[in-house]
């Protein structure tokens, strides 16, 4: 029999940030991941503190930015590498209007921080009124980044790819693993949870592409116009992500293929090939908020989810949170409490 502080369930970027808040506190555990390719390991890894749309902020972004930088720093010292890239989004403007909304919310002491009130003419690209650059916004390597936690996690005999079968949990021990507390941090792969099954998360499918393009930017950017689209480690650009709140198949849609290469040619002024195409279901909630906490009946049973499109901010923030709850009995914020869905 193994004893350990923790069980993990899922290797995304809930269970990742959970698993680096054990690894800081010295804490033992064993993560379960199936290994398979989810909506964290395709995601584009955009860290972006304005909502690009009407140019706004969101709740706690500043302190999620702020403490994503210290994590992505601890992590680097273990895995030797760090993974944010100071690219910064550039948003193509649409019309003489938005640019001229863009420079009065940048003199708000509200978006001050984050709204480059200078812009920018990018080439290759059609942006005939210019572009602004968000502050603070920067990219995480995915693939890197996950690549070398997991392997981390493996190489100390942590990780373990493998289905967790929720049905072989008797008490406080899962096969020959006696734990303390387990964390379920399963994305939409919750429906098959008897515990936490009834959280109310709604899948949010996305897709993007993997293009080679004709003639590069000339800058390092990461590019806003429907989507982003950025440079890759590669020969290769991201194209996305879409956004889709219909249920749909584990499959790709090719309608929506074709909407992204319609969306790229429309303001991309030479060829491209497409050279993949992926997809992943965002685990999204009505209000926005992730969901944390414990089961009412098995109280060393807790749920991390509902990261919704904010998947890194979101997923670093909240795995102190929840750490600092199950240890030293914080009070979790209401606003991401799971009690909020039981009254
Ligand atoms: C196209 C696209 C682009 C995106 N771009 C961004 C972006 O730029 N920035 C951003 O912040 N967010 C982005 N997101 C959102 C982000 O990806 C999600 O918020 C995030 O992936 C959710 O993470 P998670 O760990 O909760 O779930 P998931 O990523 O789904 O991870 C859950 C993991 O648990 C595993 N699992 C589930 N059940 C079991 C079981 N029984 N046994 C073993 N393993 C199990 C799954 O296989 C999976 O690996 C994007 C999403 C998509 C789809």
């Amino acid at each position: 029999m193994k004893n350990v502080d923790y069980i993990i369930v899922g290797g995304g970027y809930a269970g990742v940030f959970f698993a680096h808040q054990l690894l800081q506190h010295g804490k033992s555990f064993i993560m379960y991941s199936e290994g398979l390719k989810s909506a964290s390991h395709i995601s584009a890894g955009i860290v972006n503190p304005v909502v690009l749309k009407k140019f706004t902020t969101f709740w706690l972004a500043e302190e999620q930015i702020d403490f994503l930088s210290q994590t992505m720093a601890e992590i680097a010292i273990y895995t030797g590498k760090n993974y944010l890239v100071n690219e910064r989004i550039h948003r193509i403007f649409h019309d003489e209007s938005e640019k001229e909304l863009w420079l009065k919310k940048s003199q708000t002491e509200e978006l001050r921080p984050f709204l480059d009130p200078c812009f920018e003419q990018l080439d290759v690209v059609e942006n005939p009124f210019g572009t602004g650059a968000v502050q603070k916004s920067a990219r995480v390597n995915v693939d890197d980044f996950f690549t070398d936690f997991l392997k981390y996690l493996s190489e100390k005999y942590i990780l373990i790819n493998e289905r967790f079968y929720h049905e072989s949990i008797s008490g406080d021990q899962y096969k020959d693993v006696k734990f303390k507390n387990i964390v379920f941090c399963e994305g939409m792969g919750v429906r098959d949870n008897p515990f936490f099954c009834d959280i109310p998360v709604i899948p949010n499918k996305g897709h993007h592409l993997k293009v080679q393009l004709e003639q590069k930017p000339t800058n390092r950017y990461t590019i806003k116009k429907k989507h982003f689209l950025f440079p890759l480690n590669d020969d290769f650009h991201y194209y996305g992500g879409t956004y889709d709140p219909n249920e749909r198949e584990n499959e790709i849609d090719d309608f929506k293929e074709v909407e992204l290469k319609e969306s790229l040619v429309a303001f991309y002024l030479h060829d491209f090939k497409t050279v993949e195409v992926n997809y992943g279901f965002r685990p999204t909630v009505k209000d926005r908020r992730p969901i944390l906490g414990h089961h009412p009946e098995h109280l060393n049973y807790f749920v991390y989810n509902g990261l919704g499109a904010r998947g890194i901010l979101n997923g670093c923030y909240f795995a102190r949170e929840l750490f600092e709850h199950i240890e030293f009995g914080k009070d979790l914020m209401p606003e991401v409490d799971v009690t909020r869905f039981r009254k």
